[in-house]
């Protein structure tokens, strides 16, 4: 069964491509050229099946099934900003350090060294069977002196609940074994084990 990641996040696909190193997937833009989804949904649930969708859609394989993550950080003490606008919260070219940064100079702006914060990943699931979405979520502190140079994006300043280093620090196992983005694949796999079941009984093959 061919599972498709709508993404090019490099970051994504790296952790994506070894927590389901048992199954074969395929980043989208090794099947075809990469294009622009327009994001525009108001959770991280809609923005996950809009990219799932267009990549299903543009692959035009009915076999296919697609996998698409959205997520992001949310700060208490920037009223769960960034949230959904993670990726782009220092501008639309913005970088990971464009976007870290201006979550480091809020907190500062607040007065504060560290904030209550968590990680939320939204898995969209879409196949000839369907559209499901599931979620995760890794909850701890945002701190305004970023740490390591592992994992991506916002990990530098992310402090995850019983740990005092950063995932920075961390690295990419312990990372593995508490994210949001593990949490929501584990329950991904049922789904995409589901499919496999139904596919298995010749009445859901006649495609
Ligand atoms: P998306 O590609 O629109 O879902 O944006 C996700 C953005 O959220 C990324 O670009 C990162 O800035 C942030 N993000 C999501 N998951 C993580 C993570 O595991 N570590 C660090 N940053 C993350």
């Amino acid at each position: 069964m061919n599972v498709v990641l709508a993404t090019s996040n490099k970051g994504k696909v790296r952790e994506i491509v070894e927590l389901l190193h048992d199954r074969q997937v395929h980043p989208y833009t090794d099947l075809i050229e990469g294009f622009e989804i327009v994001e525009d949904g108001s959770t991280f649930q809609e923005n996950a099946l809009i990219k799932a969708r267009a990549v299903y859609a543009a692959l035009g394989d009915e076999n296919a099934v697609v996998i698409a993550d959205d997520s992001g950080i949310s700060v208490d003490a920037l009223g769960g900003e960034p949230g959904i606008y993670s990726a782009r919260y220092g501008g639309a070219d913005a970088t990971d350090k464009d976007n870290l940064n201006k979550v480091v100079e809020g907190l500062k702006a607040k007065r504060v060294e560290s904030s209550k914060a968590y990680y939320t990943a939204a898995i969209a699931v879409v196949s000839r069977e369907g559209e499901r979405c599931v979620h995760g979520w890794m909850y701890g502190t945002a701190i305004t002196s970023p740490r390591g140079e592992n994992g991506f994006g916002y990990d530098p300043i992310f402090v995850p609940e019983g740990f005092e280093q950063t995932l920075g620090e961390l690295g990419d196992d312990v990372k593995k074994g508490l994210s949001h983005r593990s949490k929501a694949l584990a329950l991904a796999k049922i789904l995409i084990d589901q499919i496999k079941v139904l596919r298995l009984d010749p009445k859901n093959t006649e495609h």
